[in-house]
């Protein structure tokens, strides 16, 4: 071997802090991800602890052994706690603080209360450090059902790799003897040492990568959404309508209009006009089937396309939104906060084939219906007249 192990836990624990650094300056930039700072804080704990390890000898066995060991196992739970956070599980100090302790404390404890050999050592130091990577392996596996990403699966394969290199070092040293002195380590601990280094760099770099698929993904949503509703903005109707023409789909381009909203902003203020734009997203949202494209088409305007729908169920589902949102003060409940003023929409639809007509084209259409509700006294429905 051209390197001993000492050389290794030394470089590893170096890598490990410039990873961790790296990390907490990412987070510095983007103070939303707050796993970032955990894994960082996390990493650079376990740099501290690998660079002890190396010194063994050069220092005291209670700083190398005891303090590095249990460096490493603080900083592994850190990172753990950071997956956590990234999963969507919110942290509490309490128990965080006592779950993130507990394993380095009792692997402390451990250490210094039996007197074991470097072997025995070493399988006990795995074991816990095992546990506690599974723990965030199931986590993460979990999430990633939810929530797909390529780099959390990135990082649970990281992990096992981990967990496998880090059981065969500890399985084979409680049975072969090892040595305390890590310059005259053995080629298997040697081997076993640089893979443990490799796989620390490659984690640092998997949740690097992580927290900036989740950024990117939040700005593709952020720039097809509309913030106030939480639909579709245009720009998102328009993607989604180019998916149905792909697929040759014929759909209801339904288009929606509150009644006189003039006159609500005029009489409540903005603030009360908004909110009764909240209110009918939702009526539009709910009443819409599961995967349906719902959008806020711009000011009071709303648009719904339900595919392969037939035009009699696209009238039944638009019909269920008027009359619902016709309803909500009409018991003089003042639900939408306006003093009991019962506010109603109108409704134009036009059937078409998505391949064949531009979705201008389709709006246009249910416009025409829409014009027709409005001057035929408002609070109905109307269809283009000649649907496909
Ligand atoms: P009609 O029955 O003919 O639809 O009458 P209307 O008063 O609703 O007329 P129109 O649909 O043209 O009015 C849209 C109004 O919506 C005009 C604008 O002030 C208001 N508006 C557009 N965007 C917003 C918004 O984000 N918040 C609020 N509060 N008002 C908005
Ligand atoms: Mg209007």
């Amino acid at each position: 071997m051209i390197v001993d192990s000492r050389t290794l836990w030394l470089a590893g624990g170096v890598s490990a802090l410039a990873t961790g650094t790296l990390l907490c300056v990412q987070y510095l930039v983007a103070p939303d991800e707050r796993a970032m700072v955990l894994w960082g804080a996390g990493k650079m704990i376990t740099g501290v602890g690998a660079v002890l390890v190396g010194l063994r000898q050069a220092i005291s066995d209670t700083a190398s052994v005891l303090g590095g060991n249990v460096l490493i196992v603080l900083g592994w739970t850190i990172i753990v706690a950071g997956s956590a956070s990234f999963n969507g599980r919110r942290l509490r100090p309490v128990p965080t603080l006592v779950s993130v302790c507990a394993p380095a404390l009792a692997l402390a404890v451990l250490i210094v209360s039996l007197d074991m050999s470097p072997g025995v050592r070493t399988g006990v130091i795995g074991l816990v450090l095992g546990v506690v990577i599974v723990w965030s392996v199931v986590d993460c596996r979990r999430a990633q059902r939810r929530d797909v990403y390529f780099w959390r699966s990135m990082q649970i394969i990281v992990m096992i790799a981990w967990v496998l290199v880090l059981e065969l070092r500890a399985g084979v040293a409680t049975v072969s003897p090892i040595s305390g002195d890590p310059a005259a380590n053995s080629a298997f601990q040697v081997a076993t040492t640089m893979g443990l280094m490799v796989a620390t760099i490659a984690d640092g770099i998997a949740c690097m990568m992580l927290s900036r698929e989740r950024v990117d993904r939040q700005l593709v949503l952020a720039s097809i959404r509309d913030p106030e509703t939480g639909l579709l903005n245009r720009a998102g109707l328009m993607q989604e309508y180019a998916a149905l023409a792909e697929r040759g789909a014929t759909a209801t381009v339904v288009l929606l209009d509150i009644d006189g909203f003039k006159n609500v902003n005029d009489t409540y203020g903005h603030l009360d006009g908004d909110r009764v734009l909240r209110r009918f997203g939702d009526a539009v949202r709910q009443h819409a089937p599961t995967g349906e494209i719902a959008a806020r088409y711009g000011g009071d305007e709303f648009c719904l396309i339900l595919a392969d729908c037939p035009l009699e169920d696209a009238v039944r589902i638009t019909e269920a939104i008027r009359s619902e949102f016709a309803s909500i003060d009409a018991a003089g409940t003042d639900a939408l906060g306006l003093d009991g003023t019962v506010v109603t929409v109108s409704a134009g639809l036009s059937s078409v084939s998505t391949a064949q007509t531009t979705l201008d084209s389709a709006i246009m259409g249910a416009d025409g219906a829409l014009y027709r509700a409005k001057r035929a006294g408002r609070d109905r429905v109307a269809v283009a007249f000649d649907p496909c």
